[in-house]
């Protein structure tokens, strides 16, 4: 390592107060990064690592996009910040793109400055509209850091966090580890159902706002739904005039290979929240888009709800690059393609050559393997495996993301088939190495 990587790592632990963790562990296993370009990124002694994990699974379009560099600057030369209630053409311009990829209906778009409060500020639509408390959402799930978002998380990182009310959650599909004993995925989605209609009943449909989801729960271990389980919960929210949320934050904007993850399923939400991909994370900014009848419902009404950077013109300038960008560069098509060709391949044939290879699963280049001590019982590999095989990978150059006992397989849209090789040739090393 270098002077610089050195005094990274210094003032890092002198004066950064890290997110989820302990502090001790964190300062120790936090890397150095200067620069970064596409797929890759560097620390300052040049050690090059390739960024399968896409940050916070956020940098679709990998690191350094001119366009997206272009966007910044001009807008920063013109008009640096600007108050919401102000009309401004950078940010109707992302609004209104926003609503073309939407499905017909959703219109208008409710700026905020990540996901956690999109996440919010949709839950508070939802109360509002509809006049009743609770949100159902899922055991295997996350949605945020602020106060109702954290409690709606299902995650165990709810449960220190729990101030907010109205809240309960259910358990989605998740065929691997089936909480329904299903042994196909049709009985996976049916009996995911059944629960959840019978907790909506239990819970008195008259008292559900709405209903919130990751269409393809990310951090719970991309849980890719069966057929039919997405429908199946707009029929029950319809039966029982509860909103459907579906939480984009994750996987929209080319992750799974769609504009939203939700398009490769028949259904159709109330309220779609994003942020993440929607801009490659260049600069904060995360929003709600609202179908029509939710939107009008504030027509006359006041939405109690607002940011000082709702709509900041340098996040809603990387909005328009980026949407633009990801069409012209037929991004959706390319992430549909490494997923098809390249890591589900890729991910098989790993799964031949190890053994602790019990499921791997995704699409576009949204992936997850599962690591298991045993292919029978499934147990999943403890913990501190897995902060081995993390470690291991940071040292042969693969920036992972890894949750419990899952490697996820999430670099940016933009990843070329040889990088993915290149990151499958080191997983392949790192597991033999550290479970064989
Ligand atoms: N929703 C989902 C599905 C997420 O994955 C995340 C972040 O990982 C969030 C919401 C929260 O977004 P943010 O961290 O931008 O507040």
């Amino acid at each position: 390592a270098c002077d610089l990587d050195a005094y990274a790592l210094e003032l890092d632990q002198a004066h950064i107060f890290h997110s989820w963790s302990a502090q001790t562990s964190a300062h120790a296993s936090a890397v150095s990064i200067e620069s970064g370009l596409g797929s890759r990124v560097w620390d300052h002694a040049g050690t090059q690592y390739l960024d399968f994990s896409s940050q916070h699974v956020n940098v679709n379009l990998g690191h350094q996009h001119p366009a997206l560099l272009a966007a910044i600057r001009t807008q920063s030369e013109l008009l640096a910040t600007i108050s919401p209630p102000t009309a401004n053409i950078t940010r109707g311009e992302a609004a209104k793109r926003l609503a073309a990829i939407a499905p017909e209906g959703f219109n208008r778009v409710f700026f905020t400055n990540g996901g956690s409060d999109a996440n919010e500020n949709a839950m508070r639509m939802a109360r509002l509209y509809t006049g009743r408390d609770k949100i159902l959402s899922s055991y295997r799930s996350y949605h945020g850091n602020t106060g109702s978002s954290i409690v709606a998380t299902g995650d165990p990182r709810r449960i220190p966090n729990e101030f907010a009310r109205g809240h309960v959650h259910f358990f989605g599909p998740y065929l691997y580890r089936s909480e329904f004993w299903a042994k196909t995925p049709e009985e996976e989605s049916e009996r995911a159902l059944q629960h959840l209609r019978r907790v909506i009943e239990a819970e008195g449909a008259a008292t559900i706002a709405a209903v919130l989801l990751e269409p393809i729960p990310g951090t719970p271990g991309i849980l890719v739904p069966p057929a039919g389980y997405l429908a199946g919960v707009r029929e029950l929210c319809d039966q029982h005039g509860i909103l459907l949320i579906l939480d984009e934050v994750m996987s929209g904007f080319g992750r799974a290979g769609e504009w939203f993850a939700f398009d490769a399923f028949d259904v159709r939400p109330d309220l779609i929240t994003f942020a993440k991909g929607v801009n490659s994370g260049y600069v904060p900014v995360g929003g709600v888009i609202i179908d029509d009848p939710i939107a009008a419902f504030f027509n006359e009404r006041v939405f109690p709800g607002g940011l000082t950077y709702s709509g900041h013109p340098l996040a809603t300038a990387t909005v328009v690059a980026s949407l633009d960008t990801i069409a012209a560069e037929g991004i959706l098509e390319h992430a549909r393609d490494i997923g098809e060709n390249h890591i589900g391949p890729g991910l098989g044939a790993l799964a031949e050559r190890h053994s602790a290879i019990g499921d791997v699963r995704g699409r576009g280049v949204f992936w997850a393997m599962e690591l298991v001590t045993d292919r029978q019982t499934r147990e999943p590999v403890p913990a501190a495996t897995m902060a081995r095989i993390r470690a291991a990978l940071v040292t042969r150059g693969l920036l992972p993301f890894v949750s419990e006992n899952r490697i996820h397989i999430v670099p940016p849209c933009v990843v070329t088939g040889d990088e993915v090789a290149e990151a499958m040739a080191i997983y392949d090393e790192v597991l033999t190495a550290e479970l064989a």
